[in-house]
């Protein structure tokens, strides 16, 4: 069966089939790293992560590109607003840059706890304007853009396919808003920017337009097709991104290369809700992976409940919900521990269970379907042979099924105790021993002593 994806570009399941067989480029828009990032941002990146890592399990060879935003980033998508690397800057005492390298930092901590798989290649904005300029040259060459008021416009009305992707029609010249004047068209918007709207901009460049920064949405073009050519196979985001930032991407990058489609195939994953409406950092109060850790979660229990939904659905976020992850989690890996400590293999056959779950991912990246199918492998049987089965789901499911078999969870106090007795056996204090032994029995902890050490679990 073969890998079928939710296109954007069409609305319609589609049978995946990338430029060059076995072969895939794939870019997913990154974070703007001026605060951490909260929970409704970390469902994109989880969902590009299932993506690749589904594609890598049937074998694609695959190159990941996801940009880090760290220049000028206008908030909103209208080219007004404040500067909001420049106002948290401000609020700190810091450089643009000092805080740009913090939350990047802090951005892939949050990843590595979420067992994300590092992208192939994370280019920063602020070290690709050369590549940015040389592009929006190719563009204004082409005859797509004007200058007005200080500024370097893209002309949404020489392009007919402009709209495309989000399906404006004929709303596509005035759906928005926006008092800048200088613009001919509502949707047209800035390339190149040398009348900045806020004072004291930080990071400028030489330009042959003057002495300013980039648009936001040109980042993205640029380096995308640096890293993945001028076509490329994949390209992700959260809805939010298709009316505007998606649908300029398009407009830039294919009049500057005069090639259609500059993507094949647009995926994009729905939101994460809070209290019924979109979680953003732009509305003040938001949650993060560390709040969910400060209150008692591990970083796997998010994992585990944002896949227990597919990524095109609306996710509801609360505490009960998280709760149940949490717990469901906890049996899955107790199941499998029971299933660990089994003498003898059985005979149990599990292949239908296998192609469940692979047909789960190859229909549009089901993940509550592979979750089901997991857990019908090991409800269903009871024998070692089947741990294989599981390693091999847990390769795109990545819940650490397996490597966290030692502990049923972290409990210091347990491992404390643990790590105790190792030392009294050591020592030859065998009453010792017994006597923590038989403490940890009394709470409900029974010990494995193995050779590479005692491993301990909940009864
Ligand atoms: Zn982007």
């Amino acid at each position: 069966m073969p890998l079928k994806l939710f296109n954007t570009l069409g609305r319609e399941i589609q049978v995946f089939e990338p430029f060059i067989p076995g072969k895939v480029g794939f870019y997913g828009c990154g974070p703007t790293v001026y605060n951490y990032a909260h929970i409704g941002n970390l469902r994109a990146y989880l969902t590009h992560d299932i993506l690749v890592r589904t594609l890598r399990r049937r074998g694609f060879e695959v190159c990941h590109v996801m940009n880090i935003t760290d220049v000028g980033h206008l908030s909103g998508d209208n080219d007004t607003g404040e500067d909001k690397m420049l106002k948290t800057a401000e609020e700190r005492g810091k450089s643009v840059l000092e805080v740009a390298d913090f939350y990047t930092s802090a951005f892939f901590n949050d990843m590595d706890r979420l067992n994300i798989v590092r992208p192939t290649v994370i280019p920063k904005a602020t070290e690709h304007i050369a590549d940015m300029i040389a592009l929006i040259k190719r563009i204004e060459d082409a005859g797509f853009t004007y200058f007005a008021g200080g500024n370097l416009y893209f002309d949404i009305t020489r392009f007919p396919a402009y709209g495309e992707l989000a399906r404006l029609g004929d709303q596509r010249a005035g759906a928005r808003t926006d008092l800048d004047e200088s613009k001919r068209n509502a949707g047209d918007f800035v390339l190149w920017f040398t009348k900045s709207k806020f004072e004291n901009q930080a990071l400028l460049w030489d330009s042959p337009w003057g002495r300013g920064y980039p648009g936001w949405h040109i980042e993205c073009s640029a380096m995308s097709m640096k890293y993945l050519g001028e076509q490329f196979d994949i390209h992700a985001g959260g809805i939010d991104h298709i009316p505007v930032h998606h649908t300029n991407e398009i407009a830039q990058s294919e009049t500057a290369t005069g090639k259609h489609p500059w993507v094949k195939y647009w995926l994009h994953n729905e939101f994460l809700v809070l209290d019924k409406g979109k979680m953003s950092k732009s509305a003040g109060k938001f949650l993060t992976l560390q709040h969910l850790i400060d209150s008692g979660y591990d970083p796997l229990d998010l994992r585990y409940f944002l896949l227990g939904a597919h990524y095109r659905s609306p996710l509801q976020f609360s505490f009960q919900a998280l709760d149940g992850a949490k717990n469901s989690r906890k049996s899955l890996m107790d199941h499998i521990r029971r299933i660990h400590s089994e003498e003898k293999p059985g005979s149990h056959s599990a292949d239908s269970y296998l192609e469940n779950f692979e047909s789960a991912l190859d229909d549009d990246l089901s993940t509550p379907r592979a979750l089901a199918a997991l857990w019908g492998l090991i409800r269903d049987s009871s024998s070692r042979n089947i741990l294989d089965i599981v390693v091999s789901m847990d390769r795109v499911l990545g819940l650490n099924l397996m490597q966290n078999l030692g502990k049923s969870e972290s409990d210091p106090e347990i491992e404390a105790l643990v790590a105790e007795r190792s030392a009294a056996k050591k020592a030859k204090d065998f009453a010792k021993a017994d006597s923590i032994r038989q403490d940890l029995q009394n709470r409900g902890i029974s010990l494995e002593d193995r050779p590479s050490g005692t491993i301990w679990r909940r009864n």
